[in-house]
Formats: structure tokens, C-alpha cells, sequence
């Protein structure tokens, strides 16, 4: 409404900022100024004027009196936004993607499979440790036994923050720290064994069988009188617990800076029992992970006496024991988040 009187007027812009400003909105109607123009209208004397003044005090009280009530009523309700979700928050309903609701979400195929995986060592006496997703020169090189500018450090070549931590590129990284932890043991009678998954990182031109990011299972087993033939049974028995046939398994040496020997380790084509399939490229034959006896001087680096004791280590990546399970061809889908492929594992 307008109002004509200026004192009506006045008291209108002071109260009406007054009620922008205040957080108890109720208080401009106890305010001086609108008691102020009803001390008024009673001084003034009976006539037009006096009528004119009531009307117009009357009528600013009660818009005051409707700003207060609209003020009190609550917000028109507004529904949360999910700032996860894969869309803008305007995209109407219609345009969204249909998302898997969440009781319709399962487990990733890796996690799946670990399970499975940490299962089958447990009941072989295998504890499982986690890795880390950080970590630094020692525990990633120096302490494995690759010396400064060792050509075999390329081989490992990862991701490195400003202030020379690295992410990564083996599980391996948690020989050092499990087997300093455990030598106790040793004079106990009982032997170091541990397998130890974790998220692995490397920087790899990106193919169908190379990705930056996958996950791998370390393995360690450390006791008196340990050779290689522990090694290869026990990854056999694990191999065929897995893969849920009888495998033949075959070693080729190789070279790595922790283990001395070092082995190449393939197992019989699971899918065509040797016969030559598209899985092994016809030779019957996959190449699945490297391994070998820990080097003397890793076991010294921790503390254990290399003269006493042996033992054996392997690493291999997760993803590809799963794909060779059921036949996925291409080790980036595993971390393409892509709803066709995971929908295939709920
Ligand atoms: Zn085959």
C-alpha cells in the first residue's frame, strides 16, 4: 500500500528495514516507532485528519502484521540435492540417468574374488595384511634390495607426490615391515607367512592388458629348511583350489632384485586343458605371476638370519586371476565403473 502521510511514510522504510535486518521479526511490532504513531493519532484532534492518520496507521500495522505471519510460516520444502550424484542438479527428472538403486548394488568382482582368495591362504595358514596406499623409497626399493640407480627400478615406475612419497607400485612393500615384525617367531618354532593384498600403481601406456591401477597378492613365507619346491607346491594348491581343477604348473628363471632364484611361474591353460585356446594364445600355457626364494639380503635387511633361515615369495596381480576365471578380456573394465560389466557379478 501507499502511504500519503509522511510520518506514516517515514515509519513504513524504518520499519520495513528493520524487519529486513532483525532476526526476531515479531519485534517491529512491539517497536518505538510504530507506538510512536498511535501516541499520535490519540493527541490529534476529531476531524478528517485524524481519520486519514488511522486509516493509514491501521493499515501499515496490519501489513506489518502479515510480513510477521508470512515470516513465521515454514519454508516451501525443498528436496536434497545429492552432490554425488552423476548429473546436474536442474536435469529434470525425466532426462536422468536410471541409476542401480542401492539395494541393488553388489560387490565389486575384485572384492568378490579377494574374499575367495584370503579364504583359500587362510585355510593354508596364510595371515592376510593389508598393504598401503602410500609409502616411501626403503620400504618400495631399498629394502628389497634394489640398490640406488638400479636399472630393475624402472621397471616399477609409479606415481611420486612432491615430497618424494610414492604410491605403490608392489605389495612387496610390506616384506620389510611384516617380516621385522614377525621374527620373533622364527625362534619360536613357527614360520613367517603372510599374504598381503593391496591396490598397486604403476605408469603404463594403457592397453587391454595394462592398466595404471589393479590390485595384487603378495605372498611371503619365511622358516628353516624352506626351498622351492614349497614354493611351487603352494602356489599349485592354491591354483587348483581356485580354478577348481587339476593344473600343471611350470617354472622358467627370471630375474628380480628380492629373490635369488627368481621364477617365471605358468600354470596349464584352465580353459582348454592345453589344447591351445584364444586365453593362452594357442601355446596351452599362461604366464601368470613371478616369484622366487627371498634374497639373503632382504632377510638380513630385517633382521633375520639369512644362514638359518629361507623362504619364498610371489606377487600377482588380482585382476588377472579373475579375468583367466571367467574369461574378461580386457583388465580395464575392472575400473571403468562401467554398470554392463559389474551387473554381470551381482
Ligand atoms: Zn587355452
Amino acid at each position: 500500500m501507499e502511504y500519503h502521510n509522511k510520518e506514516v511514510k517515514a515509519a513504513e522504510v524504518a520499519l520495513k528495514k528493520l524487519f529486513a535486518d532483525s532476526e526476531d521479526k515479531r519485534a517491529i511490532l512491539r517497536s518505538p516507532e510504530l507506538a510512536a504513531l498511535f501516541d499520535r493519532l490519540k493527541m490529534l484532534p476529531a476531524g478528517k485528519a485524524r481519520a486519514d492518520f488511522g486509516r493509514e496507521v491501521n493499515a501499515l500495522k496490519q501489513e506489518l502484521e502479515q510480513m510477521v505471519r508470512e515470516a513465521a510460516q515454514p519454508k516451501a520444502e525443498v528436496s536434497a540435492i545429492d552432490v554425488t550424484a552423476p548429473f546436474d542438479a536442474n536435469t529434470p527428472a525425466d532426462s536422468r540417468p536410471s541409476l542401480l538403486p542401492m539395494e541393488g548394488g553388489s560387490q565389486h568382482p575384485v572384492t568378490q574374488e579377494l574374499k575367495v582368495i584370503l579364504d583359500i591362504f587362510s585355510r593354508m595358514g596364510f595371515t592376510a595384511v593389508e598393504s598401503r596406499e602410500i609409502d616411501d623409497d626403503y620400504h618400495m626399493f631399498t629394502s628389497l634390495n634394489f640398490p640406488p640407480d638400479h636399472p630393475a627400478r624402472d621397471e616399477y615406475d609409479t606415481f611420486t607426490t612432491d615430497e618424494g612419497l610414492l604410491a605403490p607400485a608392489h605389495t612387496s612393500i610390506m616384506q620389510n615391515r611384516f617380516l621385522k615384525a614377525h621374527k620373533k617367531d622364527l625362534a619360536k618354532g613357527q614360520a613367517i607367512s603372510a599374504v598381503v593384498p593391496g591396490r598397486v600403481f604403476r605408469n603404463e601406456d594403457l592397453d587391454a592388458r595394462h592398466e595404471h591401477t589393479f590390485y595384487q597378492l603378495e605372498g611371503i613365507y619365511v622358516d628353516k629348511g624352506i626351498n622351492a619346491g614349497h614354493l611351487i607346491a603352494t602356489l599349485k594348491t592354491f591354483l587348483e583350489e581356485y580354478y577348481g581343477q587339476s593344473l600343471e604348473v611350470k617354472t622358467q628363471p627370471f630375474y628380480f632384485p628380492f629373490t635369488e632364484p627368481s621364477f617365471e611361474f605358468a600354470l596349464s591353460c584352465p580353459f582348454c586343458a592345453k589344447k591351445g585356446c584364444q586365453v593362452c594364445s594357442y601355446t596351452g600355457w599362461i604366464e601368470l605371476l613371478g616369484c622366487g626364494m627371498i634374497h639373503p639380503n632382504v632377510l638380513k635387511e630385517a633382521g633375520i638370519d639369512a644362514q638359518t633361515y629361507t623362504g619364498f615369495a610371489w606377487g600377482m596381480g588380482i585382476e588377472r586371476l579373475v579375468m583367466m576365471k571367467y574369461g574378461i578380456e580386457d583388465v580395464r573394465l575392472f575400473e571403468s565403473a562401467n554398470l554392463k560389466f559389474l551387473r554381470q557379478f551381482s
